[in-house]
């Protein structure tokens, strides 16, 4: 080869690698189209019986689905799955996980078999800059996601795909990874948060199956206030707002769903809530729907 063409096929190699990827690129946009912009859902999720028993939660999760635009596919943010690293489930076809003890047999046979979406996982890992996303192929869909999309989506018809948690990272990043999925919203996928603003197992109160502590109801309160405000700063740094907060939220995992779906909350975008009740003394239903 002469200078000439060896300097010529370094042009024309990069090229072709470059379109290869554009082509690459171009087929996932197609599966994702532009549509008008999805809301965004938190939905307290509280026992993984609620999957199963048609009550004043899962009726309230049906009648939320019923006012959302049909979406191509769900992407959810559970608190029952906690990674070092980030991952987006990437297989054809997930699998329904029973993360759960000591529940009837019923609530073991139920199966989610909605598909999943292997170009959406590649969309996110290729659009998502200050985070490294894995792909992975062995999780499938845990309680906090089937329990709930199931009412919205009983068909199953719908690809769902999930986001996890990266434990090792504060709030802060929680909140600013969510930023950079807002434009998933404008391509027909609704993005769900599953968690409870208030979770705190170790002080359930079998015995008042319909109310909560003092601690537990004005953390539910000052956190519907929070989002009404706008003030999502003091909702990142939750860890400083006091005794009552420290109570209810002494974990991260089932808060930081929230943070997601305010990360993806538009300028001009309302939040509305649902399901506000504290039950068993220290978990919280309140839903949220934002757009
Ligand atoms: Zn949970």
């Amino acid at each position: 080869m002469d200078r000439r063409n060896f300097l010529r096929s370094l042009m024309i190699l990069p090229a072709a690698g470059y379109t290869m990827k554009l082509q690459a690129l171009q087929k996932i946009a197609g599966a994702f189209d532009n549509t008008g912009r999805m809301p965004v859902l938190f939905l307290g999720h509280g026992s993984p019986m609620n999957a199963i028993e048609l009550n004043e939660f899962s009726m309230g999760w049906r009648s939320i689905g019923k006012t959302l635009p049909a979406p191509k596919a769900v992407l959810c943010i559970s608190a029952h799955w906690e990674t070092r690293g980030t991952f987006v489930t990437a297989m054809e076809r997930p699998r329904t996980i029973h993360d759960f003890g000591g529940f009837p047999q019923e609530l073991y046979d139920v199966q989610y078999p909605a598909p999943g979406s292997p170009s959406l996982a590649g969309s996110i890992r290729d659009q998502v800059n200050d985070t490294e996303i894995g792909l992975d192929d062995s999780w499938g869909l845990d309680h906090g996601a089937w329990s709930v999309i199931k009412h919205l989506y009983p068909e199953a018809n719908i690809p769902v795909i999930q986001l996890s948690l990266d434990y090792s990272q504060p709030p802060q990043h929680h909140y600013k990874l969510a930023g950079e999925l807002a434009s998933l919203r404008d391509k027909g996928v609704l993005i769900v948060g599953s968690g409870n603003i208030v979770h705190n197992l170790r002080t359930i109160n079998w015995n008042n199956p319909e109310g909560g502590y003092d601690w537990a109801i004005e953390t539910d309160a000052k956190v519907r206030k929070l989002i009404d405000d706008r003030d999502h700063q003091s909702l990142i740094d939750y860890k400083k707002a006091g005794r009552a907060f420290e109570q209810s939220i002494p974990t991260p995992e089932h808060f930081l769903p929230l943070l997601y779906i305010l990360g993806l909350q538009g300028k001009n975008e309302e939040a509305s809530f649902y399901n506000c009740k504290t039950i068993m003394g220290s978990i919280s239903m309140t839903s949220v729907k934002i757009g």
